[in-house]
């Protein structure tokens, strides 16, 4: 079955120039790129994501982290790949959560590490379900920016309409 699945290069693995070892990796899987961006991560952004964790006592770490503030700088590369079991694919070659637990082939195992304070800087996020995928797609890219048409669209006219351009 051909899925998407939303791929974050997390600040610590752009921090440690990881971003051509990850890509490489995931080419393993032959499947296809069909969007990617670096973006800016807002605390708005952040939260959105993670938002089904806020219970945990981990969350507001982990918010601290996608944002790059443990990083330097508050970027993460966020790709979407496309194909057949691109879920499964993808969340095996990042290997588990915990970096220690990980197999140490895997993206995570090879690169991730527990900060002092005990969050699992583990270099990757994928997504881990077809519905979590969709909502974490619509969160981070809009329908333009994905080469394929995923999910259904609907056309809006904005009237005032304010964006940044180049001066
Ligand atoms: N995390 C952590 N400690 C934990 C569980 C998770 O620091 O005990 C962090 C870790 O960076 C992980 C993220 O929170 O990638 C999201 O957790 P999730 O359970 O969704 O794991 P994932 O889907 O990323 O494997
Ligand atoms: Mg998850």
């Amino acid at each position: 079955m051909d899925q998407a699945v939303l791929i974050l290069i997390k600040p610590d693995g752009l921090k440690k120039s990881l971003t051509g070892n990850i890509l490489t990796r995931l080419s393993e899987t032959k499947l296809e790129i069909v969007a990617a961006k670096m973006v800016r991560v807002t605390q708005n952004l952040a939260e959105e994501h993670y938002k089904h964790l806020k219970d945990k006592p981990f969350f507001n770490e982990i918010i601290k982290y996608l944002q790059g503030e443990l990083h330097d700088r508050k970027k993460v590369m966020a790709l979407i790949y496309w194909g057949n079991e691109a879920i499964k694919k993808c969340r095996d070659l990042a290997g588990s959560t915990n970096p220690e637990e990980a197999e140490s082939t895997s993206i995570r195992g090879s690169y991730g590490r527990i900060t002092t304070s005990g969050v699992y800087e583990n270099v990757v996020h994928v997504s881990s379900n077809d519905s979590e995928a969709e909502r974490e797609i619509k969160l981070w890219f809009s329908p333009e920016e994905i080469i394929v048409d995923l999910y259904a669209t609907q056309d809006i006219v904005h009237k005032e309409f304010k964006a940044r351009s180049w001066a």
